[in-house]
């Protein structure tokens, strides 16, 4: 079975609304693709304007986290319903700045993927290794267990609904990409992961991207590899360059 490639966005905390809007004017129409899903995930702040600009395209809104409650006291925080009602459709779960600055671990990064499930949006689950844990040779060892926590009480049916974002945390925002074979290596190891735990069904449909300084030089090869199902992109989604690697046939 083919898998649609899947290029999302990954603002982080750039873009105002104002500039949302503006930004996603500007790529609409140099974003249109026969072959890619094309997904912004932006500031909960700027979704409603990320979902006005958008109306009418084929781009979809995702956010960049979200809390694992319905509701209550927990000041500053974002409830799954909270980016259903203002539209997103995506969100990113467990992305290496949020493991890293705001203390999400596999078990919150497990809740959230489950709360998103339930609730109906499509949770890009990021996982990934230092460079050091590289140079241990114990990235497949230490993805594998980040999946397999990630998915902990996610059925075969909702896991293959899911999207993966592997992204080597020495590639994200240095400018230093994984080699193709790098890459395929891992996202070859995750698909087998998935289907260790789901079977074959699962692990054909599942889409698994690759993120980590990609841009529109590099993403033809990239995701030409068989395992690679499109990019998790941070700084180059921020440029009108972003449809280039959309487009990267
Ligand atoms: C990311 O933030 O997920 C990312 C991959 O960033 P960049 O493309 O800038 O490396």
């Amino acid at each position: 079975m083919a898998r649609k490639t899947i290029v999302a966005g990954n603002w982080k905390m750039n873009m105002t609304p104002t500039q949302t809007a503006e930004l996603i004017e500007t790529l609409k129409p140099l974003v249109v693709s026969d072959y890619s899903d094309v997904v912004l995930c932006v500031p909960a702040i700027d979704i409603p304007a990320a979902v006005a600009a958008a109306k009418g395209s084929n781009i979809e809104i995702g956010a960049e986290n979200l809390y694992f409650e319905d509701k209550g006291a927990y000041t500053g925080e974002i409830s799954a319903d909270m980016l259903l009602d203002a539209g997103a459709k995506y969100v990113i779960i467990g992305h290496s700045e949020r493991r890293e600055y705001f203390g999400e671990t596999d078990e919150t990064v497990n809740k959230k993927v489950l709360k998103a499930i339930e609730k109906g949006l499509t949770p890009i689950i990021c996982c990934g290794e230092t460079l050091t844990q590289r140079e241990q040779g114990i990235t497949i060892d230490w993805v594998r267990q980040q999946i397999k926590i990630a998915f902990q009480n996610v059925t075969a049916d909702q896991a293959k609904a899911t999207v993966i974002a592997y992204e080597p945390i020495w590639a994200i925002g240095t400018g230093k990409t994984a080699t193709s074979d790098q890459a395929e290596e891992v996202c070859g190891a995750i698909r087998q992961c998935i289907k260790e735990v789901y079977g074959d069904a699962v692990a054909e449909e599942i889409r698994i991207q690759y993120g980590g300084s990609v841009n529109a030089g590099n993403a033809a090869e990239l995701f030409a590899k068989p395992d690679i199902d499109g990019g998790l992109v941070g700084g180059a989604s921020l440029k009108p360059d972003f449809s280039k690697i959309v487009n990267y046939k």
